[in-house]
């Protein structure tokens, strides 16, 4: 065991990385001056950024909830998620009394839908574990609470309990890799763990929770990952990713620019500060970089994987009773991607499948797995095709529709039900819209009603108001196949798991 010990230590000791990338006092203090200057006048003004009174349980659930759902999703996106969640549970005790079901509700379209599960359970937790009280500490939340994890518990223990701990989340990843010149894949352990030792180094003991959120605020609105506005920076005296561009764009050899050519040469001292003097360092781009780039050359991404394909067939089950259309939706597993929410029956098909096979292993799904056998079927038809993308897969969707006119309790026969069955139900379009239901399958619904599919909700893209044309055609499955010349409607829209 000893033995296991220290060899890890020699590994991560054997890490170089040079002096060029780190602070020194000095700079920290001038950095923490200016980003808390910039940050008091011009910091957004954010709901969970206004939560009154000296209750820091209260504030730390309040930051914890938005904490989790500006995690992979923009700010502009959460902030309609945020106040409707906080006006239906204003107390993590009312979050604790809640279901899953209300959750998946209100995440819905929100994206990560695991994301809310955890919250429940970690309101669940607190709640019945540890009296109501979250823990104080950065250590003690991540270790104590569920979906937690070093960045979000940094976050509520500096912003909350005035901790001095830093934050590292993917914007102060690009701040300080512009600051400090690191270049190296920003995914690996040793960056990562250089990033955590930064950001602890540099944090406000005074001020933590407004520092980490400077710091987070700079990298969302000027050091952004396109176009950055150094002009307007702060903090660009600190910046040695803009004192390298300024420095090799003199090169006749590299590229000119007027603007820099007006400005005096770097001195000789300046040029050291960028010349990383470490052999071997780990945390330098690797190879010179491209001028072209400027300061984006920081971060260094590391290369995509490239996303996992999958084709659905998805049927969109219409019964036309007397009143209104009920439509049929289906539970997906409670792990894994889009845990729980709802969705049209839909299943995994083949690259290359015909048309009737398709066809029949959707009957097949209905039958065996739900045991619903459907009668009356007035018609069939295909819609149209779409991508649907997430962060790590691309779904392609095969929409079709079925209609069955029937009188209540006719037409849908329903076999014995084993454990094994999947949740299905029948429901009305107003309820289908307020139900879990992913963002995938409200575009299906869209483009089944012969509405547009947008990339973003709200907008309609010239684009798809145009296949919007060409869905509602809503062409007969068999003739659309069979006439191989005949292109399919075609969307993309996107979301996260
Ligand atoms: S000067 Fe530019 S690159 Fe450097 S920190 Fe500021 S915005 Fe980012
Ligand atoms: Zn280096």
């Amino acid at each position: 065991m000893m033995k296991k010990a220290s060899k890890i230590k020699s590994i991560s000791e054997s890490q170089v990385r040079g002096p060029i990338h780190s602070f020194s006092e000095t700079e920290i203090k001038s950095l923490r001056k200016k980003l808390l200057k910039w940050y008091d006048a011009n910091k957004r003004d954010l709901p969970w950024r206004n939560i009154k009174g000296e209750d820091t349980n209260h504030k730390a659930y309040a930051i914890w909830v938005s904490e989790i759902m500006c995690q992979q999703t923009q700010v502009a996106t959460v902030i309609d998620y945020y106040n409707k969640w906080m006006k239906k549970w204003p107390t993590l005790e009312s979050l604790s009394n809640s279901s899953i079901e209300e959750v998946r509700e209100v995440w819905a379209g929100l994206g990560y839908y695991s994301r809310g599960q955890r919250l429940l359970e970690g309101a669940l937790k607190v709640q019945n574990e540890l009296d109501g009280q979250i823990p104080g500490t950065a250590e003690q939340l991540q270790k104590k609470l569920p979906g937690v994890g070093r960045y979000t518990a940094g976050a509520i223990a500096s912003i909350s309990f005035n901790e001095a701990t830093g934050v590292v989340d993917g914007n102060v990843i690009r701040v300080l890799a512009r600051l400090r010149m690191i270049g190296a894949d920003f995914t690996s352990k040793n960056v990562m763990a250089a990033m955590w030792d930064l950001a602890n180094a540099i944090v406000d003991p005074d001020r933590p929770g407004d520092f980490n959120q400077s710091m987070m605020e700079l990298g969302a609105t000027v050091c952004t990952p396109q176009a950055p506005q150094c002009n307007t920076c702060p903090v660009q005296s600190h910046c040695k990713a803009i004192k390298q561009m300024d420095h090799l764009t003199r090169d006749p050899a590299t590229k000119l620019t007027k603007s820099i050519l007006s400005q005096p040469p770097l001195k000789k001292e300046e040029i050291q500060d960028i010349e990383c003097a470490a052999d071997g360092c780990t945390l330098c781009l690797d190879g010179p970089p491209d001028t072209n780039l400027g300061v984006m050359n920081y971060p260094r991404k590391p290369k995509r994987k490239p996303l996992r394909q999958q084709i659905h067939a998805v049927c969109i089950v219409e019964r036309q009773l007397s009143q209104e259309s009920e439509y049929l939706v289906v539970q997906r597993p409670d792990t894994g991607l889009l845990a729980g929410m709802w969705e049209f029956p839909s299943i995994e098909i083949a690259e290359g499948i015909s048309p009737k096979k398709m066809r029949n292993k959707m009957d097949d799904y209905l039958k065996g797995t739900l045991n619903m056998t459907l009668k009356n079927v007035q018609k069939r038809r295909h819609i149209c095709q779409f991508v649907h993308m997430f962060s790590h897969i691309q779904q392609t969707y095969e929409l079709e529709t079925m209609i069955i006119e029937e009188e209540e309790g006719d037409g849908c026969e329903r076999s014995q039900e084993s454990e094994d069955t999947p949740h299905h139900q029948w429901v009305s379009r107003s309820a289908f819209e307020n139900q879990a239901v992913s963002t995938g399958m409200k575009k299906a619904f869209e483009a089944y009603n012969g509405r547009a599919i947008t990339k973003k909700s709200g907008k309609k893209s010239k684009k798809s108001e145009m296949e919007n044309g060409n869905a509602a055609k809503q062409r007969k499955l068999d003739s659309y196949f069979t006439k191989k010349e005949e292109k399919t409607s075609r969307y993309f829209t996107k979301e996260d798991s």
